[in-house]
């Protein structure tokens, strides 16, 4: 497919067909697909603000059924973090398995502390699919 990818050692968007990260020279090739989803839900622990905002952006595009718990849950530990939470919301509508996203989504819309992310979480759960 020839997308865009994140480094996984910085976190910055390597271009694709790039061979190094432009921004730490990490060689873009040296993650597996699998590696890459892991060490993605994996920063979504990261202390940086900035850097749990790339892997949800990067989970978010990938739409993968297995990761949407771990967004969720990332969701729900920062709840005062409602840029974060939309964010969420707008990849876990993105997730290629309707009836997991479905359920992720209604846990956000009944559990999210913050009226913003509820309100977009039933929005998505309404069924537009305004990607
Ligand atoms: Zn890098």
């Amino acid at each position: 497919m020839g997308n865009d990818a994140y480094c996984l050692s910085c976190f910055s968007l390597i271009p694709a067909g790039a061979e190094v990260c432009p921004a730490c020279g990490a060689r873009a090739d040296a993650f597996s697909a699998l590696d890459y989803r892991e060490k993605l839900v994996h920063a979504l622990l990261h202390p940086l603000d900035d850097v749990r905002m790339r892997a949800i952006i990067a989970l978010g595009l990938r739409g993968e059924p297995e990761t949407a718990d771990a967004l969720v849950e990332c969701a729900l530990r920062h709840p005062t973090d409602v840029v974060a939470g939309l964010e969420i919301v707008r990849g876990l509508a993105r997730v290629k398995d309707i009836g997991v996203g479905r359920d992720v989504l209604a846990v956000l819309k009944e559990r999210h502390p913050a009226h913003t992310v509820r309100e977009a979480a039933a929005h998505a759960l309404q069924g537009e699919t305004d990607a």
